[in-house]
């Protein structure tokens, strides 16, 4: 089926011939004709599938006729972070650019007065995050009453970062008869639950079953012990050809450590995480697209969904506690059947989180060894034995070394020498009112407080205590 099967407009063709789309992905194939008929759909889709265009394009033209009075925008995006809203605010300017519609972005770091001047010329198509939206509410800058179209997108993520309870608020201001279409990567049964609640009889559409990871990804994975993983990181980066690469810390704090680090060692990077202002984002993103930015540091909040065509590796710094994030994270790479690295940089004590990413990815993630670093063995640790687990700095990992060859010891020795002259360096943490006053300033800038989604996986009390170490 191609694009002008599907019965969009000749403006809306003419947009997606100019942004050289040939043929329609699958996702688009099924949605576009279901959502112009005026069908709720419930799509269980990644990023990646094209997905944003399977919805804007036909909104574009559903909402081509009439227009939205101040302060009552006729259509309703909600996002779970600013990147994934902007990146659809982006996708109205590219696939509207001959058709009318006016649009507004709502997202938090970015000033409210601008904001309110786009809601009172009056936004046909409205894209925010709860949050945001909500606070516009209360100040009564926006009314629902006129929306007669919603977008729930990422509901999964959604429900992972805590904004269930806000969409549901938003959900219940809208009072018009209105088409839904409710996306999400993966349908556990929270989402369906709440899918059933919001869609009247929907088309459902699941487009590549969930956590698949595309083909052109080459996985590995190096086991070390957690004191070496920036001396692992550095001589991967030293002996491979790489281009560009994301680099995914579990923490926010933990970005901003591994981003000093890399500077230290005279890397080009850079670090995003949801602390930083909306701005600040936006420029470091452009920043890594052209090329100015080589490794970019960053949480799961801050990269998900982002959609930059070209990175050559990503590398899993952290392990990820929840397993969904693992293909999230490797699927930045080998996208539009480019070649794509993913090495995962696991310590003895990630066991059970990797167990758990290979029984959703269905195999078993290559195993790697770093030259000039000591492999270690992973472990199936539990909480109570990670409890007292936290090592001492300069402590080495428990040698959990049944099957490792003798030669992985002697390497062990060698590696001895270089961790004691890279150490110091690293391992030293700043004393009070001492010299480091600059790194620990910054540090607390960044702050241990997680933004939503920032947290670990299960919480509070339920982090694992090698998370909170205060340095890797
Ligand atoms: P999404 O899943 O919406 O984040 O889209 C992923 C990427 O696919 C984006 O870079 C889009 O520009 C691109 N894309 C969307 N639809 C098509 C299409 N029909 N053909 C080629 N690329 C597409």
């Amino acid at each position: 089926m191609s694009f002008p099967e599907l019965g969009l407009s000749e403006d809306v063709l003419r947009a997606v011939a100019e942004a050289g789309y040939e043929t329609p992905t699958p996702i688009q194939k099924q949605a576009i004709p279901q959502v112009l008929m005026g069908r709720d759909v419930l799509g269980c889709a990644q990023t990646g599938t094209g997905k944003t265009a399977g919805f804007t394009l036909p909104m574009i033209d559903i909402l081509s006729q009439g227009h939205a009075k101040a302060r009552m925008p006729r259509s309703l995006i909600l996002e779970p972070t600013r990147e994934l809203a902007a990146q659809v605010a982006d996708a109205f300017e590219i696939y509207g650019k001959h058709s009318k519609l006016t649009t507004a972005l709502l997202i938090g770091g970015v000033s409210f007065a601008e904001q309110f001047q786009k809601l009172d010329r009056g936004a046909d198509v409205l894209i925010a995050t709860p949050g945001r939206l909500l606070d516009h509410c209360e100040r009564g800058k926006v009314l629902m009453n006129d929306v007669g179209f919603l977008v729930i997108d990422e509901a999964d993520r959604m429900l992972d970062m805590g904004f269930i309870p806000d969409v549901e608020r938003i959900v219940g201001m809208i009072t018009r008869k209105h088409q839904t279409l409710f996306f999400s990567a993966t349908m556990p049964p929270e989402i369906r639950r709440l899918a059933d609640r919001f869609l009247k009889e929907p088309k459902e559409i699941s487009v590549s079953p969930p956590a698949t990871v595309a083909e052109t990804v080459e996985q590995a994975m190096a086991v070390i012990p957690p004191r070496d993983k920036r001396a692992a990181l550095r001589a991967f980066l030293r002996t491979q050809v790489v281009k560009n690469a994301l680099l995914f810390c579990n923490r926010k704090r933990d970005v901003g450590v591994l981003h000093r680090s890399l500077e230290r060692h005279g890397y080009n990077a850079g670090a995003l995480h949801g602390d930083l202002e909306q701005w600040q984002r936006m420029e470091t993103l452009d920043k890594f697209k052209a090329g100015d930015i080589r490794l970019l540091v960053c949480s799961d909040v801050a990269a998900r969904g982002l959609d930059i065509p070209a990175v050559s590796h990503v590398f899993n710094f952290d392990v990820p506690t929840h397993a969904e994030d693992y293909v999230h994270r490797i699927g930045r790479t080998g996208r539009a059947g480019r070649k794509g690295h993913a090495l995962t940089l696991a310590t003895p004590e990630d066991g059970k989180y990797i167990a758990s990413i290979e029984r959703l990815i269905g195999y078993k993630i290559p195993r790697v060894d770093i030259e000039d670093v000591a492999g270690a063995e992973l472990g199936e640790e539990t909480r109570k034995g990670r409890g007292g687990g936290r090592r001492k700095s300069g402590e080495r990992a428990p040698a959990k070394r049944n099957g490792r060859k003798e030669e992985s010891r002697k390497m062990d020795g060698r590696k001895q020498e270089g961790v004691k002259k890279d150490g110091p360096k690293e391992e030293r943490r700043p004393k009070a009112g001492g010299g480091k006053k600059e790194s620990r300033r910054k540090r607390d800038r960044i702050g241990d407080a997680p933004d939503h989604g920032d947290t670990p996986f299960g919480k509070t009390d339920q982090v694992p205590a090698f998370l909170k170490r205060t340095s890797g």
